[in-house]
């Protein structure tokens, strides 16, 4: 089987070095096997996503010597494929609407005095996943605005046991529960980061997700909706992130330089490479 890798950046801003090194890590995958290297923009979130962000983080890859095959998907152009998914889940009868704000959720959780937490802090306390269906359909036909949430534990019990293979971890037994019930569309936004990539990767026929240690834990939930929804299930390679001098990951770091400004500054792309401690492949 051919290997096909992605590098799935969000135009919400320059590109850093953590960057570079995820889409050197993904070209590298690819090209080391003999296979298709994509680049997809996960471009959902309309008010943090602009073309300018989208037209340099281009410029940026083209100038660290990456190919990729056109025409490049872009997750905005392909809202109804989430909807059809969601259709799909729904007709399963594992998602239910969630009209909390997030002002409720903390009250609820301070209510609780505690909240069992995953990756990103507490987990949702289910407040929704608890309303009598006909009271929750007659606030939808209300028109109250309602992000629609994965019931995660009767998906993974209808879903039975899973697992999947990590190329630096192994073999992990999926464990959706820790997430919780996640967020798979909002009002504004028809889909989510875990709904959209996990179809995606499967449109585009992704045998290996390579992507950072930091989202190892969404895949829990991505195989889950794999399995839901019927998808192709591909490896997974999720590898470290690079950190700043001041030992934070470069999102976070204060002084993470642009790729943009090192280029400015002079460096050459075999620096770069260099840098993040990939290999050169000039020879
Ligand atoms: N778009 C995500 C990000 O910018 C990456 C998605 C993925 O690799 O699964 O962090």
């Amino acid at each position: 089987m051919t290997t096909v890798t992605r590098f799935a950046p969000s135009p919400t801003g320059r590109l850093h070095l953590g960057h570079a090194y995820a889409a050197l890590f993904a070209f590298d995958a690819a090209r080391q096997d003999g296979g298709r290297f994509l680049l997809r923009i996960e471009d959902i979130d309309a008010t943090r996503c602009r073309p300018d962000h989208e037209a340099a983080i281009l410029d940026d890859l083209a100038w660290l010597g990456l190919e990729w095959e056109r025409p490049v998907r872009r997750q905005s152009e392909h809202l109804d494929d989430y909807a059809q998914a969601l259709r799909r889940l729904e007709s399963l009868a594992v998602l239910y609407p969630c009209f909390c704000t997030r002002k409720d959720i903390a009250a609820e959780i301070a209510r609780a005095g505690a909240a069992p937490h995953g990756p990103d802090g507490p987990l949702y306390p289910g407040i929704c996943r608890r309303l009598p269906r006909e009271e929750a359909a007659a606030r939808v036909a209300a028109g109250e605005a309602f992000a629609t949430r994965l019931d995660t534990a009767k998906a993974a019990t209808l879903a039975g046991p899973l697992h999947w293979t990590d190329r630096a971890a192994g073999r992990i037994a999926a464990d959706p529960a820790s997430l919780g019930d996640v967020v798979l569309a909002r009002k504004e936004t028809p889909t989510s980061y875990h709904l959209a990539v996990t179809l995606d990767d499967h449109l585009q026929g992704v045998t290996l997700v390579t992507r950072g240690q930091d989202l190892f834990h969404a895949t829990h939930i991505h195989r889950l909706l794999q399995a839901l929804l019927g998808l192709d299930v591909p490896t997974w390679h999720h590898h470290p992130l690079v950190r700043g001098e001041d030992g934070q990951r470069l999102a976070k770091s204060a002084g993470a330089p642009s790729l943009r400004a090192l280029r400015d500054g002079g460096a050459t792309a075999a620096e770069v490479r260099r840098r993040v401690g990939l290999e050169s492949t000039d020879g």
